[in-house]
């Protein structure tokens, strides 16, 4: 026999539990975001390269580090999409859509990074997302963020978790805020880690974001961005701050937080629980201002977030369960039409029905037992030669002899 194959490293199969608990997660979002006016896209899970490496920054961790990339068979760089708002600006300006916004904009979908595989960290996970594009108002940033808190809420973690928010600032705020990380890591340079020292040439506002633990300690001093923002750039900030109140979510400030990726600015926030271990935000986001113009599109302001769907379907206390069956039993074969017949007049109910395919009727019993059905409909030679069936209720253990008809009216109540 040749080995069992195995899926591929940092990758799952969703099966039962799993996949209700990633379903209910995204069936929650899709309604929560609906009620705030978002519709939903799809975009291609690969896309032309240069949508990522344009966009994310050069020297982010993700496009040099864990980009899925490779030549298709005509030669072009491809690469499987490691997030989904450089596809979303991507498809705005691809499809003609720059025009009459602001739009919002939800999604759901699988994303692939090439990553060390770890508990809430995979090389294909999934994201729900939410994006307002074309709205510089700090309402929007508000709005969305209050979306994601309500989504949180509705899937009953919102206790766990904890809103923190930043603000990066305009360029300006941002390039003095820059020079005061250069002077201050520099100052502590030997005892960085590798990765961050290359960061302290490069991009030194990654250096927050890192994962090393000594990193840690040396961030934990470091200068704080209020110190550094222009005053229109700290008018915005207060005004998203009091929105949030507005929209009755609790928040606390982290100067801090940085997203991992070039292309925000001024609000930065993500939503992080301590019951997830060392892999604790949940949900991140920000404003990215310039990002649909990388490519190609007009100057369109736009601030949204991501939340990975396999650390929330963990946060979630109990996973949702599957519906409970009504099993139609034949007894002998001559019933089995009328059955299906049964089954068909169930289905059109809007209930759920299973046929047993084989066995007596101990063993069909057995079946829908098994099944967790909440009732079994009996199709006896006699009885269904007199037009009643026996409809047992599997939790109270009774019987009765009644109609069709009467069964399924019965039944859907
Ligand atoms: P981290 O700092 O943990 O690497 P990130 O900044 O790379 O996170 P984002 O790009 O902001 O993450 O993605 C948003 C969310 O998607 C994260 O908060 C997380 O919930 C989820 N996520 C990101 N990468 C992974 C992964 N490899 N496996 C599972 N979930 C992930
Ligand atoms: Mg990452």
């Amino acid at each position: 026999m040749p080995t069992p194959l195995q899926p591929p490293r940092g990758t799952h199969d969703l099966i039962g539990d799993d996949f209700r608990r990633h379903h209910h997660v995204v069936e929650t979002a899709r309604r929560v975001v609906t009620l705030y006016g978002f519709e939903e896209w799809a975009t291609p899970i690969f896309e032309d390269t240069r949508v990522f490496s344009r966009t994310l920054g050069e020297t982010s961790d993700v496009v040099t580090k864990e980009m899925y990339s490779f030549a298709d068979r005509g030669g072009d760089s491809i690469t499987l999409r490691p997030e989904n708002t450089a596809g979303i600006c991507r498809a705005l300006v691809t499809n003609g859509l720059t025009q009459g916004l602001p739009r919002k904009v939800f999604y759901a979908g699988p994303m692939f990074r090439y990553e060390r595989p770890q508990k809430g960290r995979t090389r294909q996970f999934h994201q729900i997302g939410a994006e307002i594009l074309g709205a510089p108002e700090p309402l929007a940033d508000a709005e969305v963020i209050a979306a994601g808190w309500h989504i949180l809420n509705a899937l009953g973690v919102g206790e766990g978790v904890v809103l923190e928010i930043n603000t990066l600032g305009d360029t300006e705020s941002r390039d003095a805020y820059r020079a005061a990380l250069v002077a201050y890591f520099s100052a502590h340079r030997d005892v960085l880690s590798e990765d961050s020292r290359m960061r302290l040439e490069k991009n030194p506002l990654r250096i927050l974001d890192s994962k090393n633990e000594g990193d840690r300690q040396i961030v934990a001093c470091a200068p704080d961005t209020r110190e550094h923002l222009q005053q229109a750039a700290a008018t915005l900030y207060a005004e998203v701050q009091s929105y949030l109140t507005r929209f009755g979510v609790p928040f606390r400030e982290n100067p801090r937080i940085v997203r991992g990726l070039d292309y925000y600015s001024h609000t930065a926030f993500e939503f992080v629980t301590d019951r997830l271990g060392a892999q604790g935000t949940v949900m991140a986001g920000g404003r990215y201002n310039g990002l649909v113009e990388e490519m190609g599109g007009p100057p369109t302001p736009s601030v949204g977030w991501a939340a990975g769907i396999e650390r929330l379907a963990m946060l979630l206390t109990q996973a949702p369960a599957p519906p409970r069956p009504v099993a139609v039993i034949p007894v002998g074969e001559a019933q089995e039409a009328a059955a299906l017949d049964l089954a068909a007049r169930l289905r059109a109910a809007g209930m759920v029905a299973e046929i047993a395919y084989r066995g007596n009727l101990k063993r069909r019993m057995e079946r829908a037992n098994k099944l967790h059905a909440r009732a079994a409909l009996i199709l006896g030679e006699e009885e269904t030669a007199r037009g009643v069936v026996q409809l047992r209720d599997l939790d109270a253990g009774t019987q009765e002899s009644m109609t069709a008809e009467d069964a399924v009216a019965r039944l859907r109540s």
